[in-house]
């Protein structure tokens, strides 16, 4: 019994193997250029309405390719503004993304997965909670931004300005299709979006560091760090014990010295664990190689998760010691607190 070819994703070619398919059927080069425009420009996802191309033609591409996109499956709205939305993948899993728009700022940032999963297990997050199941495809990630920008057209009446990789998943361990990605949505025939207004952020994969340093995407790049000690670093976040702080260090200072992009540090304030003063004082010394800004970020509690978020005024004074010991640091108060807005926790849902 024959089973009939499983249909490709024209969105796995490049435009050289869209061209070549296409002259295989007779067809000029122009019209690869106008599909590459369609899927990457313009965002379609059938080829139904890639207009300007034959009839016969879209039938055909019809016959021959499919075009896996995401599928909205649900949406939380918080109160604060805060958008998570849920996708469907065409093999069935669920992925979230999030727009975050800060008004005062004008700031609209949408917060984007990169894997179903994640490998890492770090103990204070829902996604670590599930298996990883599998990298997304470059246009999986491209779609959640373009939703995620429509989303934002569409309440704010203002496009995206920040994207961040600080979904589910650890963007340095689906390097390809991340890096491809920050290729479509950058390239002037993709979404054309400014590289310095992307930020990629990791668990902290010291060699990946060095690699992505490397390729320069001219991206910011963050670092969840959320301990500045190895022993604590370790019980929160496995990948410590392969990647220990120093080593870290020595990949960040390599980053910073090749590309000069902007690093960040992400610190999530734990109760009682992290956000000593002491703590504080061993966070600065971790600043001194190369130009880094802080983020402290009031934790989103997960369900099973025994960690608690500092109260305000603990996590103030360990800001307010930090800025006396001359570092630049920001307090984020958690957003969608009224949703659940932590990372992987819709997906991770029913
Ligand atoms: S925090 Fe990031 S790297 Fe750690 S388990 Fe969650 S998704 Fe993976």
């Amino acid at each position: 019994m024959s089973s009939s070819p499983v249909p490709i994703d024209i969105r796995h070619l490049d435009q050289d193997q869209i061209t070549e398919a296409l002259s295989a059927w007779g067809e000029p080069a122009f019209r690869a250029r106008q599909i590459w425009q369609w899927l990457w420009q313009k965002g379609s996802r059938d080829f139904a309405s890639m207009t300007n191309l034959p009839l016969g033609l879209r039938e055909r591409l019809q016959q021959q390719f499919v075009i896996n996109g995401l599928v909205p499956d649900k949406s939380q709205f918080s109160e604060d503004g805060t958008i998570k939305n849920r996708y469907v993948l065409h093999d069935g899993f669920k992925v979230e993304s999030v727009l975050i728009p800060v008004l005062d700022e004008q700031r609209f940032t949408a917060c984007v997965s990169c894997q179903v999963g994640c490998s890492l297990t770090c103990s204070f997050c829902a996604t670590g909670q599930m298996k990883r199941v599998r990298n997304l495809d470059p246009g999986e990630i491209v779609d959640q931004v373009e939703m995620v920008n429509a989303q934002s057209l569409e309440r704010f009446g203002h496009p995206l300005t920040n994207i961040v990789f600080m979904g589910m998943g650890e963007p340095l361990l689906a390097y390809g299709p991340v890096m491809q990605s920050i290729e479509r949505i950058t390239a002037p025939d993709g979404l054309g979006f400014s590289p310095r207004r992307i930020t990629l952020s990791t668990a902290g994969i010291a060699k990946m560091i060095r690699r992505l340093a490397d390729d320069n995407p001219k991206v910011n790049l963050a670092l969840s760090l959320h301990a500045a000690d190895d022993a604590k670093r370790d019980t929160i976040m496995p990948i410590n014990e392969q990647n220990n702080l120093e080593s870290l260090m020595d990949a960040l200072d390599y980053f910073y010295r090749v590309t000069r992009n902007r690093i960040t540090y992400e610190y999530i304030a734990f109760n009682g664990f992290n956000d000593t003063l002491e703590d504080a004082r061993n966070l600065a010394r971790l600043t001194h190689r190369f130009p880094v800004r802080i983020n402290i970020i009031e934790y989103n509690p997960v369900e099973g998760v025994e960690m608690e978020k500092s109260p305000i005024d603990r996590l103030d004074a360990f800001a307010a010691e930090l800025t006396k010991l001359g570092v630049t640091v920001t307090v984020r108060r958690s957003r969608g607190k009224d949703i659940d807005a932590a990372c992987g926790q819709l997906a991770n849902k029913d």
